[in-house]
């Protein structure tokens, strides 16, 4: 892994070095706006196409219903079975919590206003499936979606290269309680959700990570649509920072799984000591030697980093200004250092917290903002799924109490409708 030192780092070297996923040449720009216009122009018919050519397979039909699915289903064994439960039942809880009803508040005698909460009708859940299938990515976006009541949920993922879904994703339908899935993947599957086809109903808002092909195509269609997104949540990465306390062989897991994810991801090491850097290197080449995805990791970790500095907070400092989507403190003294968190999607704090038991089962949601949108992102929650709609009433004496300072305020504005529209109520 490539070294630098932190004090031998000006600001443009930073910038640099935080910069990811950049698409200089607008290569995945161009692509991406193509296969957009040809689902807007030709509906099933460029799924179709697109199947063949990006998925290697020649669909009969675009989707899958419940007694397929259930017949796909029929392989998971029942440990695979009370795996998926265990993270099923922490997801609910902890996104279960979210769902609060607040209170009405009465900002002066006579006048209350309060907000509700209101599902989102129709969304649209992407489940990547290219490289590796994720069925957790299903719980960890159908979940939420339940919980809010969302009426349609529409749901698209990559078909494999026997024209069906996995089982495990076939699994978590049934578990949601979704009768139907959607033989469609990448930029396409995006599109269709956004444009709506012949077979795929259009939807308000388009949630799921993928790709650089799913997440250009969701940021086109949120500036080109009324399809909103949860919010670019592209190709994985994670930043881990070590002090003398962490123990190498932890820190070098955690790198390799970001790692494995795919070519594309980032795995960062920011360490307070060189020696904790080398030891980090080392257990990590070991490691490698054994991975099933060792092709895949060993791309992604030429294209990561280890930045070396002195102190925990210059650590910080760094990762506040990559501003990861997963950040691991991997020190005894994370309690210390928590306060200086400024930018990351998702924390996970001591030696014993990998980012695999958040990734899979802990119940925090795995759907998070990359490419440093974790500046102003959050991750996926039952927020993302539900509006949250402002109401207010006022009664005579509220209408006595506000009425004359807004009919001053309106008119210093020089809308004397909006005066008027008082000034008759207080006369009432
Ligand atoms: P994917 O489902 O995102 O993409 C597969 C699809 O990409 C294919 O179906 C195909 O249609 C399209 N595609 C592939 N090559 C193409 C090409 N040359 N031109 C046009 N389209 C093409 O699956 P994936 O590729 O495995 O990627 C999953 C991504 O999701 C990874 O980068 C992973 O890091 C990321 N991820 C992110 C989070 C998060 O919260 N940010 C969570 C889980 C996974």
């Amino acid at each position: 892994m490539k070294q630098y030192n932190y004090s031998d780092l000006n600001k443009s070297d930073i910038q640099k070095l935080v910069q990811r996923n950049v698409d200089p040449a607008n290569e995945i720009r161009t692509i991406v706006e193509d296969v957009i216009k040809h689902v807007q122009q030709n509906g099933d018919a460029a799924l179709l196409d697109y199947a063949l050519k990006f998925d290697k397979v020649e669909l009969e039909k675009l989707y899958l219903d419940k007694d397929e699915l259930s017949d796909i289903a029929a392989s998971v064994t029942d440990e695979q079975k009370a795996a998926l439960q265990i993270a099923y039942n922490n997801i609910y809880r902890f996104h279960q919590s979210q769902l609060k009803t607040e209170d009405k508040v009465e900002t002066m005698p006579g006048v209350t206003c309060w907000r509700e909460l209101r599902p989102i009708e129709k969304v649209g859940l992407y489940i990547p499936g290219g490289s590796a299938v994720l069925p957790s990515t299903f719980l960890m976006l159908g979940i939420p979606a339940k919980i809010a009541g969302c009426h349609k949920i529409v749901v698209c993922s990559p078909p494999q290269k026997n024209g069906k879904v996995n089982a495990f994703i076939a699994y978590v339908a049934l578990l949601l309680g979704i009768d139907r899935i959607y033989l469609a993947g990448g930029a396409q599957a995006i599109a269709a959700m956004a444009y709506g086809t012949q077979s795929i109903t259009k939807v308000d808002k388009i949630f799921g990570p993928g790709n650089q092909f799913v997440t250009k195509s969701k940021t086109i269609i949120q500036s080109t649509t009324t399809t909103a997104i949860d919010m670019p949540a592209g190709p994985s990465e994670v930043l881990v920072i070590a002090d003398e306390t962490a123990n190498p062989a932890f820190v070098a897991a955690d790198l390799l799984a970001q790692a494995e994810h795919g070519m594309d991801s980032q795995s960062i090491l920011v360490c307070t000591s060189a020696a904790i850097a080398n030891e980090v290197a080392a257990e990590l080449d070991q490691q490698m030697l054994v991975l099933p995805r060792a092709e895949i990791a060993k791309t992604a970790i030429e294209n990561s980093y280890i930045v070396v500095t002195d102190t925990l907070d210059n650590c910080m400092k760094f990762s506040n200004e990559y501003a990861p989507e997963h950040l691991i403190l991997a020190t005894t003294n994370w309690q210390s250092i928590i306060a200086g968190i400024i930018n990351a999607g998702s924390v996970f704090l001591g030696n014993l917290t990998p980012e695999s038991v958040g990734d899979y089962a802990s119940g925090t949601n795995h759907t998070l903002p990359t490419s440093s949108y974790s500046r102003a992102y959050s991750g996926v929650s039952v927020d993302s799924f539900v509006k949250k709609i402002t109401f207010q009433h006022i009664t005579p004496e509220g209408i006595k109490n506000i009425g004359p300072s807004v009919e001053i305020l309106a008119e210093l504005e020089g809308l004397h409708a909006h005066k008027n529209a008082v000034t008759l109520r207080m006369k009432e």
